[in-house]
């Protein structure tokens, strides 16, 4: 691979039994240290999910460990160059699962998952009749991009997830699933939870959209928009080919591609808007966010209390 930026990002799983999570997080975050990467990797019973950002050389010095533990021997990742750290801090933690889908008994996928597709054959398959692309991510990751024509459920939350298929049983029955996220690790389980409810044909995209954005033949092709990445990037492009913007400002409906949060700290709901609306609506969502105390735009662009009334009462008289 020719690099020509000094940083990576590095984005990987493993679904592999880990006995010890809590002892395996300590020593691996004192590792991570010494290597003076940052990121977030999550430790569970069920494997190892973890985003870190380093210098090519540290990052290429943490694979060739990993690969020296038979549990992560073959473990994939997927690297993205990048001008700095992605992360301001390193943390590894211990967890239950790696994924939550908050299930009455957990799905294994090393065990039950739906057929693992490459990008070409899940292009292809995405354009044939009776099949149906389902977006096993949240509703913010959709409206940045999504596969043309996927279906967006309505969740905040994967964990939401299995609740929102049982009400919408009637959209994918008798159909083929294509099912997709940004890694794969999300769908492993999710394919896997499809099949035991009973969906016969289902079939995921093999390392997620990060890898079928790569995919030198496919190269993305029929993405829209971007990626939305849990790091400092938030979006990353997956279409090499073209670039249809699908994100909307959450204010003026304008093309837009900037996701910013709202600057109520006890709301912080994510919003995609331009500098322009963030600046004219304060960067909250609503009336009561713009007017709560804690507001963070306020603080930041040092407004006194009567500029803070005059904008608001400005923003309500033009609406
Ligand atoms: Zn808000």
């Amino acid at each position: 691979m020719i690099t020509t930026k000094p940083y990576r990002v590095l984005l990987y799983y493993k679904y592999v039994p880990i006995e010890n999570p809590e002892e395996l997080a300590q020593e691996h975050l004192a590792f991570c240290k010494e290597l003076e990467l940052k990121g977030r990797i999550l430790i569970a019973p069920e494997g190892i999910n973890g985003t870190v950002s380093g210098t090519v050389e540290q990052t290429e010095k943490y694979m060739d460990e990993m690969k020296k533990d038979p549990r992560f021997a073959d473990m994939v990742y997927k690297i993205d160059e990048a001008d700095g750290h992605a992360f301001k801090k390193m943390h590894v933690r211990p967890k239950k699962e790696l994924v939550t889908l908050r299930l009455e008994d957990d799905i294994n996928p090393l065990e039950l998952t739906g057929e693992y597709l490459e990008p070409k054959e899940f292009f292809e398959r995405m354009q044939q009749e009776d099949t149906i692309v389902l977006d096993a991510r949240n509703d913010y990751e959709y409206d940045l991009g999504h596969f043309r024509g996927a279906i967006r459920p309505d969740i905040k939350n994967f964990r939401e997830l299995p609740e929102w298929v049982r009400e919408n049983k009637e959209i994918l029955e008798g159909k083929k699933i294509l099912t997709y996220c940004t890694g794969g690790i999300r769908c492993e389980k999710f394919s896997g939870w499809l099949k035991k409810e009973g969906f016969e044909d289902v079939a995921q995209l093999h390392g997620g959209i990060v890898t079928y954005g790569k995919d030198p033949e496919v190269q993305g092709e029929l993405w829209d928009g971007q990626c939305y990445v849990f790091d400092e990037r938030i979006a990353v492009p997956v279409n090499q080919k073209e670039h249809v913007v699908v994100g909307r400002d959450y204010f003026t409906g304008e093309p837009c591609e900037r996701y910013v949060n709202c600057a109520n700290p006890e709301c912080n709901k994510k919003i995609l808007l331009s500098e322009e609306s963030e600046h004219k609506h304060l960067r909250s969502c609503s009336h009561e966010c713009r007017v709560h105390p804690r507001n963070r735009y306020i603080a930041e662009h040092g407004l006194t209390e009567e500029e803070w009334q005059e904008r608001v009462q400005q923003l309500n008289a033009q609406q």
